[in-house]
């Protein structure tokens, strides 16, 4: 939406395709903040220093510098838009500490901070009068000589398959956190856009990288928001322990992501937890902050886990919550295919590298949005609109109809319930060779399984079977992928842990993955780091 009202601004004609309707994308869901230097005694420069250690000296530092310098303008300019960020006492835009940062800089709209940021580019979509081609879901990518011709997208109400024939395309569709059984992200984050994108031929970079979040819920994997632990709140084991002074001595619960994840799995592992969970302990906290600061977290544990964090300490574990790959572009979001651009989850800038930060990721749709977008102009401004190939279409429709009319077969949910489950297993918070490789093993099964995948709902409208089916067959490729990158990933670094591999090896690994998809299947590449100031040293927190 970021980048649709920028190259609406400029004066083109823009339409925004989505397969939910646009308020109810993923971002609605993030709660604790976004980051951005606003005082004096912080710099940009800081924040680039987090960032990289972060992101285990795997992000690109040219990147991370244009995500950092470029953030404190970004959020001036949402708040003109209209979001209304907490306040502090001074009435100055709030600010509070999150994981991994040296200085309280996450500025946040109590714990609803997606919400607020997203209804208001919804407002700017509607004030640009971009067109909204809602619940729309696109099929296709069309790409014909490496230049984009634009998607071919299903409509959802009456299940007729249009083209929209573009000049430019930019992917936002989010991440891929429904590869995992348990996950913070909602039903939509099946990496829809990335697959497509791999299909034309664009390569995705870092695919092994997938963040679990310390603090889900047992039961449903939603987000209790780092802000909880950001606000004072601890984690302890069952023995009441806070158990990250011995894993993090200095920052403690407010470690990186990745450090306090695996902190997490082992005490559960050692027999330290409470029903496969860990504690958040937000008591001592008091009712009056957490009505005022985390309004939601108390709703969600409540509504969620039956637990109300005022009386008792609230039974979390790691989930997974973020993709730090994503489809390969530049800093103006630029893929290697002529027209095809990407930002926002989907994307690998890298700002994030191993790891990412919280509060970095809305910022990275919203400042490599406005790029991409003004990428887009200078790129309409000096191309014409290629030819839409006459069978794409028709290609697609067939496509379509295989899986539709096919009379017999196996129901989609239990390949997809298997992969999830599959990857849960393989692929978590700990990966090992042997792990990998069963994994791999059994998702090329299940991608055998999947041609036979058969529906009961033949019908054309809000045909949500369907859906899920097309779906299903974009998790499994990601699936794949990503358990090729860790399999190859001979190291541990950031989210990516090998119990086979314990230390991080800049010699032979500091480089990023890339996945290509070509007629031999998946092809494996590298692309250097790029590093600008910050030498890689050792990871403490
Ligand atoms: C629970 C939770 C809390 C979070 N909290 C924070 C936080 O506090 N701070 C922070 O910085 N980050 C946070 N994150 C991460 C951050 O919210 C996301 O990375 C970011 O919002 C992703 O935005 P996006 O625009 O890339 O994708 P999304 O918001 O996921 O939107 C994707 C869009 O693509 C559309 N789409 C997808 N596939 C198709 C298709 N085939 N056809 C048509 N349309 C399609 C969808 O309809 C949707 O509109 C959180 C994430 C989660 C899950």
């Amino acid at each position: 939406m970021r980048a649709a009202v920028e190259a609406a601004d400029a004066g083109l004609n823009v339409a925004v395709v989505s397969k939910v309707h646009p308020v109810r994308s993923h971002s609605v869901a993030a709660q604790g903040g976004i980051n951005a230097t606003l005082k004096s005694t912080d710099s940009w420069e800081d924040h680039t220093f987090d960032t990289v250690k972060g992101s285990d000296y795997l992000g690109d530092q040219d990147a991370i510098e244009v995500l950092c310098r470029e953030a404190p303008e970004n959020i001036m300019e949402l708040e003109r838009m209209g979001a209304i960020f907490s306040r502090d006492d001074q009435g100055r835009i709030a600010q509070r500490p999150f994981g991994g940062a040296g200085y309280a800089r996450t500025c946040y709209l109590a714990d609803r901070t997606g919400h607020g940021i997203l209804h208001v580019m919804f407002e700017q979509l509607q004030k640009h009068s971009v067109y909204i081609y809602n619940e729309w879901f696109v099929v296709d990518i069309i790409v014909r000589d490496n230049v984009v011709r634009g998607v071919i997208a299903l409509e959802l109400l009456t299940g007729k398959l249009h083209r929209l024939h573009s000049r430019a395309v930019v992917v936002a569709t989010g991440g891929y956190g429904r590869v995992f059984k348990t996950t913070t992200n909602a039903l939509s984050s099946t990496g829809d856009g990335m697959a497509l994108a791999l299909r034309t031929g664009a390569p995705l970079m870092d695919m092994e990288f997938v963040q679990f979040h310390p603090t889900t819920l047992r039961r449903t994997g939603i987000l209790m928001t780092e802000g909880a632990r950001g606000e004072g709140g601890y984690l302890i084991n069952s023995e009441g322990e806070r158990f990250m002074k011995r894993y993090a001595p200095e920052k403690l619960e407010l470690a990186s992501r990745d450090v306090v994840s695996r902190a997490e799995q082992r005490e559960i592992d050692e027999g330290r937890g409470v029903d496969g969970c860990v504690l958040l302990d937000l008591r001592h906290l008091g009712a009056e902050k957490i009505n005022e600061r985390l309004p939601q977290i108390r709703d969600l544990a409540i509504n969620f886990e039956g637990v109300d964090p005022v009386e008792e300490p609230v039974p979390i574990r790691p989930g997974a919550h973020y993709s730090m790959g994503g489809i390969m572009t530049d800093v103006d979001g630029k893929t290697p295919v002529e027209g095809l651009f990407a930002a926002g989850e989907c994307a690998c800038v890298s700002v994030h590298g191993a790891n990412r930060l919280g509060g970095n990721s809305l910022l990275e749709t919203i400042v490599f949005g406005r790029r991409a977008g003004r990428a887009v102009v200078d790129f309409c401004r000096s191309s014409k609109l290629p030819e839409f190939p006459d069978d794409a279409l028709a290609n697609a429709a067939r496509e379509v109809a295989d899986i539709l009319n096919r009379e017999d077969g196996e129901p989609y949910y239990l390949i997809l319930d298997d992969v999830r489950e599959v990857m849960q297993a393989h692929c978590g918070v700990f990966r090992s060779r042997e792990g990998l490789e069963e994994g791999l093993e059994k998702v090329r099964k299940l991608r055998e399984r999947y041609r036979s995948v058969y529906l009961t709902d033949r019908g054309d409208s809000f045909n949500t079977e369907l859906q899920t089916v097309l779906e299903l067959g974009h998790i499994l490729e990601l699936a794949e992928v990503i358990l090729l990158g860790a399999l190859n990933r001979e190291e541990s670094r950031g989210a990516h842990y090998r119990v086979d591999f314990t230390e991080r090896n800049d010699k032979d690994w500091l480089k990023h993955t890339l996945v290509y998809r070509d007629e031999g299947g998946y092809r494996i590449d590298y692309k250097d780091v790029t590093i600008t100031r910050f030498e890689p040293k050792e990871r403490k927190y």
